[in-house]
């Protein structure tokens, strides 16, 4: 269906109009998350000028709520392309909302803050999933180039953030926290403006369905009405919906309502889910559907250990560890810049390595590489808990466990999160294609408030039992989707062999 694209190294130029579009928007994201739970926990005499002065058990808990909100809005994101705008002014609108809501945070005044969050919550929600699903709709099905196009989108992803942890931190330093909040807004604009340019490149992917496709569409509506028509569905919902109320209303504070809400929102979407997989047409599509959801359990598990970067292992660094190298203090955000200058070294080489051994014949399924990529993660911790030992008897840490981490975190990720992207534009049902990209979100966003409320437990057990228990539980989930990897790749229905190059 695809009409002829123009190309340049091999792939259509529309991939590097979202390359740079989406190096700019993470440019925005990460700058802000790299200076956000050390500017809540900052005090007012802060050399940077005044914090939020918050205990570090709130900045966690915000940090975990924020990441997981970015995320889960990818949901509703997800849907408003799929049913109304169609995922290239989706993406337009969400470049707005970022642009005013990092804007925001740059005033130096008390609404500015959790108004700004806002912003930027539905702005990512708008933008992220769908920026990812036009990337997969730039390749025909079963093109091969398709995973090394999302490796390349991912290395964007990774410079802008590689580029904004290299600034953000000395601009906050000569300039104060709002400058920093203040260069992610020009970011963010800039990405805004290379997406209008590049639009020419792009007229054929995004759009919203054609009218005929509409007419066979289902909308959300029709599935939420299905719901009512169906007594084992509605029941299982009910269900769902009045523990998760009693779970908020029994317990006392806001994070409890939050929880109540937010399980009433999983309740909700799995009600959608449930209907959506009645409305599938034929077995196949149902149980590529199926085997979708529960790579998204890998994912949660996966974002739940990674995410430690932003929260625990950012404090960690500013904390317990020693900075200093040739005489001059390395700034903290430069710390969470490793991953991505890994990333950006390391990303040709992993996909390389997983592309010969496919050539070979051997297991290098993207399920495979998701398990594999998540236990290579997890070892990463092995460093921390190292790292703590040290601390424990010197009172502070070297910061080689640190770089060790984070390496073992990004070649973790490189098996894993790229691959994933692909995963979903391959067999997601075409019609719920944005949607099931913003479920994936979704569950990365979940796997952040895990990551959340690890760092929030860590006041209570230590870093040394958390970091441990990431080894331990990343480990064994890993390995057991690798021990079901039959029968979970049967489901797939060869979703992914004979892939073949074309142009
Ligand atoms: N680092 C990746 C990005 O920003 C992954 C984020 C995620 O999936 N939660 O795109």
């Amino acid at each position: 269906k695809l009409p002829h694209q123009k190309e340049l190294f091999g792939h259509p130029v529309g991939l590097y109009v979202l390359f740079f579009t989406e190096m700019w928007e993470r440019f925005s994201y990460y700058g802000m998350r790299s200076i956000l739970v050390i500017y809540m926990i900052a005090q007012a005499s802060d050399k940077n000028g005044p914090g939020l002065g918050w205990t570090e058990l709130e900045a966690y808990q915000l940090y975990g709520w924020y990441v997981m909100l970015v995320y889960l809005i990818s949901i509703p994101g997800g849907i408003l392309a799929d049913k109304v705008l169609g995922q290239k002014k989706t993406v337009m609108l969400g470049a707005v909302l970022l642009s005013i809501g990092h804007g925001v945070l740059a005033v130096e005044q008390d609404w500015a803050f959790f108004t700004g969050l806002g912003f930027i919550i539905i702005g990512v929600g708008c933008l992220k999933p769908n920026i990812s699903t036009m990337v997969g709709g730039l390749y025909k099905k079963g093109d091969i180039r398709r995973d090394k196009g999302f490796s390349i989108f991912y290395i964007g992803i990774n410079l802008g953030s590689l580029l904004a942890t290299s600034f953000i931190g000395l601009v906050v330093a000569k300039w104060g926290w709002h400058a920093g909040f203040g260069l992610a807004g020009i970011a963010m604009i800039l990405g805004l403006l290379v997406y209008i340019w590049g639009q020419k490149y792009i007229t054929h992917v995004g759009n919203k369905m054609s009218l005929e496709d509409k007419k066979s569409d289902v909308s959300i509506g029709e599935l939420f009405n299905n719901i009512f028509k169906s007594p084992v569905h509605l029941g299982i919902m009910t269900v769902l919906i009045i523990i998760s109320l009693y779970f908020g209303y029994t317990k006392e504070g806001v994070d409890h309502w939050g929880y109540g809400a937010l399980f009433v929102f999983l309740s909700l979407v799995i009600g959608l889910l449930m209907m959506i997989y009645k409305d599938l047409d034929s077995k196949i599509m149902k149980d590529r559907f199926l085997v979708l959801l529960l790579s998204f359990l890998l994912v949660i598990v996966f974002w739940g250990a990674f995410e430690q970067a932003g929260g625990l292992m950012s404090v960690y660094t500013e904390q317990k560890t020693d900075r200093m190298l040739f005489g001059m203090l390395i700034p903290t955000p430069m710390f969470q810049g490793l991953n991505a200058g890994f990333i950006i070294l390391l990303a040709v080489w992993v996909a390389n390595i997983w592309a010969k051994r496919k050539l070979k014949n051997k297991e290098a399924s993207s399920l495979f590489k998701m398990a594999t990529g998540t236990i290579i993660m997890g070892l990463g911790f092995v460093f921390m808990i190292l790292a703590v030992r040290e601390y424990e008897a010197n009172g502070s840490s070297g910061m080689q466990w640190l770089i060790l981490a984070y390496l073992f975190h990004t070649i973790g990720e490189l098996s894993s999160s790229p691959v994933s992207l692909s995963f979903v534009t391959k067999l997601a049902p075409a019609k719920y294609a944005s949607l099931m990209m913003g479920l994936y979100f979704a569950a990365t966003g979940l796997g952040g408030k895990v990551a959340g409320i690890l760092g929030e437990k860590s006041a209570e057990f230590g870093e040394y039992t958390i970091f441990t228990g990431i080894v331990v539980f990343t480990v064994i989930f890993g390995l057991i989707v690798i021990a079901l990897l039959k029968p979970l790749k049967r489901l797939t229905h060869g979703a992914e062999d004979n892939e073949v190059e074309m142009h």
